[in-house]
């Protein structure tokens, strides 16, 4: 059963199993979360549920559920926009056409739409009628990383199901020589795991815990320089703002459990300043997901920080 191979997201399995008695319940299911979690294998295995000739599905051994294990069954139609492009009106109606037609060998259908984000709104309207209203005996599982990027016509159709993160021992299993500072960093996807190989970011690691140290040092030229170097590529900067959210937490909980963290420039914070901190660290995310010049961004970002520095040397 590809059900049994999914690590951790126990919740979301379960509610899947009694869903799958009566799945007329909800036709277009949209699984939110962040990419590299294990969506789409849940989605493969909702497939397989639904499917399955045996009465307890689904029971990973009958004709159909193995030929959806394999990929090959011609009742589950995977539909995936070609890296770095967006899904244009066409490709949806084509969709949409193929939705309406028999099942050729199950008596259900499944459609699961990966990077849903990734339909353009002319697109994502075209589906919306064979959304609101599917043919009977098609289902729909719409995969996105980005629910915000989703119409909320589209939302309002569909059963959102939310996945967080892979946990730490999860991905040790699939990843067991995952480096210190990849675990540090706390990474919980398999995309995450992806980027360990890219030597930027152990070194965008190091460069943001050495900034942030920094910040409390009042060499304001090193400051520039390291905030200035982590602006410059938009994932490495939102790297760097996980990298500090992260170590402001480990020292929160410090102060809670007077344990003695990493972090040591942090720990002379107070907690107030520490979540006075953590929220600039939040608005400069926000900052470089918005379309904001990120050096101007983190510029302001080390501005807000003044006021907390201030905090410490009256203290
Ligand atoms: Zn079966």
């Amino acid at each position: 059963m590809i059900w049994n191979r999914v690590l951790d997201h126990q919740r979301q399995l379960q509610y899947l199993k009694q869903l799958a008695k009566v799945p007329q319940k909800a036709p277009v299911l949209l699984f939110a979360g962040p990419s590299g979690v294990g969506k789409k294998l849940v989605a493969i295995g909702w497939a397989q549920a639904l499917l399955c000739a045996e009465k307890d599905a689904p029971c990973g051994k009958c004709r159909h559920c193995l030929r959806v294990d394999s990929g090959n069954h011609p009742d589950v139609l995977r539909f995936q926009s070609e890296e770095g492009s967006t899904v244009k009106l066409e490709q949806a109606r084509d969709l949409s056409q193929r939705a309406w037609m028999k099942p050729y060998e199950a008596s259900r259908k499944v459609i699961v739409v990966d990077d849903f984000e990734k339909l353009t709104s002319q697109a994502a309207n075209a589906l919306l009628k064979t959304l609101e209203e599917p043919p009977e005996e098609t289902y729909f599982v719409l995969l996105t990383s980005q629910v915000g990027a989703v119409l909320p016509t589209i939302i309002s159709r569909a059963k959102v199901i939310h996945f967080g993160r892979l946990s730490q021992a999860s991905l040790l299993k699939l990843k067991p020589d995952l480096p210190q500072w990849a675990i540090d960093t706390q990474l919980g996807s398999l995309d995450d795991v992806g980027l360990i190989a890219d030597p930027k970011f152990k070194q965008t690691f190091e460069l943001a815990t050495k900034a942030l140290k920094s910040l409390w040092t009042y060499r304001t030229y090193d400051a520039f320089t390291q905030l200035g170097e982590l602006s410059e590529e938009k994932n490495l900067a939102l790297f760097t703002v996980r990298v500090w959210l992260l170590q402001i937490r480990s020292a929160l909980v410090g102060k809670i459990e007077t344990v003695k963290t990493q972090t040591v420039a942090l720990e002379k914070l107070s907690t107030g300043d520490l979540l006075k901190l953590s929220q600039l660290v939040v608005r400069l995310e926000q900052d470089i997901q918005s379309h904001i010049n990120r050096s101007l961004a983190f510029e302001k970002f080390w501005l807000d920080t003044q006021s907390i520095q201030k905090g410490m040397s009256s203290s």
